[in-house]
């Protein structure tokens, strides 16, 4: 099959890549044609993966074409963005059918979940990476960005942290254990799923936010740096699964949740006064610390007694990974 036969097969004949709201032109021209309202912005991210980087290369291609959207997806959630389309750069070393099969699989199967439409891309031959761009939409000024954060705001979390990193040495096979203890953690891991509605929910309430991709100590101090004050975590308030506290003792499992990243959780700050209606609604939101005069990120104990933190999170060019 042919570059062409190749892009028509798996992807432009995708449920994934039809019709659909936005979308005035999809894939098959030099550019594809985004439809938006008067009053909104364009949200636009992108994501690339590298094999032996990123993800091991000999992985599922389902898993990984679900996982490669996910966590582009994650980002137009921490915008409070309204999912709309992406466009996909994949690079092969060779076309293979079975592989391509479930890589598209697992990619439509995220892209319907998230409402997002594949309208284009571009496929090369090299070692296997894939670049994901997502297209969300915004009313003007309501972007939910990382630089609004007051002092006495609520620090908050949408859900348990640290069950990617906990799966991580699962699935790169430096652990081995009983497929019910691996199977919760590593659905975490290959099948993050973006809190796109959680994050649509906080436009107008939550100060800042992000999502957790590198460890929510790194991903915190984005958010203390971009609003100039500090944010203090009280240790005892992270919620940790019960996957990963069956998998971890307490220490290791709060360090998972501290410093791995793979999260693709929210962290947002919030006035206190939204707090109530936003649980009331269902919203699954921990309170984990606050807002402060200062800078930088503080961690402390039950007692408010400050914690060294361990190493931060993952960075590509830092001192702290590769
Ligand atoms: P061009 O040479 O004009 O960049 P291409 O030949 O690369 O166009 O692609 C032809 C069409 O197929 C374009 O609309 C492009 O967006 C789309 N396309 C290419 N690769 C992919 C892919 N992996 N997934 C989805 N659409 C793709
Ligand atoms: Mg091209």
């Amino acid at each position: 099959m042919d570059e062409f036969g190749l892009i028509r097969h798996y992807f432009a004949a995708a449920p994934c890549a039809q019709a659909a709201t936005g979308v005035a032109l999809g894939i098959g021209d030099d550019c594809a044609l985004l439809d938006l309202a008067l009053g909104e912005q364009l949200a636009i991210s992108t994501d690339t993966l590298v094999a032996g980087v990123h993800f091991p290369a000999a992985c599922d291609p389902y898993l990984l074409g679900q996982r490669g959207l996910a966590v582009a997806a994650s980002d137009l959630a921490a915008m409070g963005a309204t999912p709309l389309a992406f466009t996909l750069a994949l690079t092969l070393p060779a076309a293979t059918p079975e592989w391509l099969q479930g890589f598209a699989g697992g990619l439509n199967h995220m892209a319907q979940g998230c409402g997002l439409a594949l309208i284009g891309g571009d496929t090369t031959r090299g070692p296997l990476s894939l670049t994901v761009t997502v297209f969300g939409r915004v009313p003007v000024g309501q972007a939910l960005r990382r630089s609004g954060a007051q002092v006495g705001d609520l620090l908050c979390v949408g859900g348990a942290l640290g069950d990617g990193a906990g799966a991580l040495p699962l699935v790169l096979g430096q652990r081995r254990v009983a497929a019910e203890l691996a199977a919760p953690l590593l659905a975490c891991y290959w099948s993050p799923q973006p809190q796109l509605a959680l994050g649509q929910a906080l436009r107008g309430k939550a100060t800042a936010a992000l999502d957790i991709s590198d460890g929510l100590l790194a991903d915190c101090g984005h958010i203390a740096t971009a609003s100039k004050l500090a944010l203090r975590i009280e240790l005892e308030r992270l919620p940790l699964s019960p996957a990963l506290l069956a998998l971890l003792d307490k220490p290791a499992a709060q360090h998972c949740a501290l410093s791995g990243g793979d999260d693709y959780v929210l962290a947002f700050t919030l006035p206190a006064a939204h707090l109530p209606a936003l649980q009331a609604a269902g919203w699954p939101i921990v309170v984990i610390g606050q807002a402060l005069a200062g800078s930088g990120v503080q961690l402390v104990d039950g007692q408010g007694i400050t914690i060294n933190p361990p190493a931060r999170g993952y960075q590509h060019f830092g001192s702290t990974g590769d």
